[in-house]
């Protein structure tokens, strides 16, 4: 399998870092659309939130639960928006599930 983001957890392929622990690593997006755009992705790959087992709900809310402390700690005290592209209908590219967090300028301006 040839995972992008699972390159990233094994250190294959380069990320600017903000957070990492046993289960979860945060990184900055390469295109970001906004001043601060970060990806929250699990270290195991799981596809999609499309493709999602119940056996993973209890990490889905851990990743969501991750967000606001990763937000605060880049300063984000006003707020920030979350986005999760599921499928192919859904807009998602990389095939590693991953929640993006936007804030600061250009943050509310997003399409989603
Ligand atoms: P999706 O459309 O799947 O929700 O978003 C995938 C995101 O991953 C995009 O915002 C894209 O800029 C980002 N991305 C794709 N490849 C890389 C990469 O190699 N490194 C980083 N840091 N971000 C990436
Ligand atoms: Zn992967």
């Amino acid at each position: 399998m040839d995972c992008i983001f699972c390159r990233i957890v094994e250190g294959s392929l380069p990320s600017r870092k903000v957070y990492e622990d046993e289960e979860f690593l945060v990184f900055h997006d390469i295109h970001p659309f906004a001043a601060v755009h970060v990806l929250i992705i699990p270290k195991r790959h799981v596809e999609s939130l499309q493709s999602i087992k119940e056996s993973d709900e209890a990490m889905l809310g851990r990743l969501m639960a991750l967000a606001p402390r990763i937000a605060a700690s880049l300063g984000l005290e006003s707020g920030f928006r979350t986005l999760i592209n599921s499928g192919v209908g859904g807009g998602q590219e990389v095939f590693h599930l991953h929640a993006h967090v936007f804030g600061g300028e250009g943050s509310v301006r997003i399409p989603t």
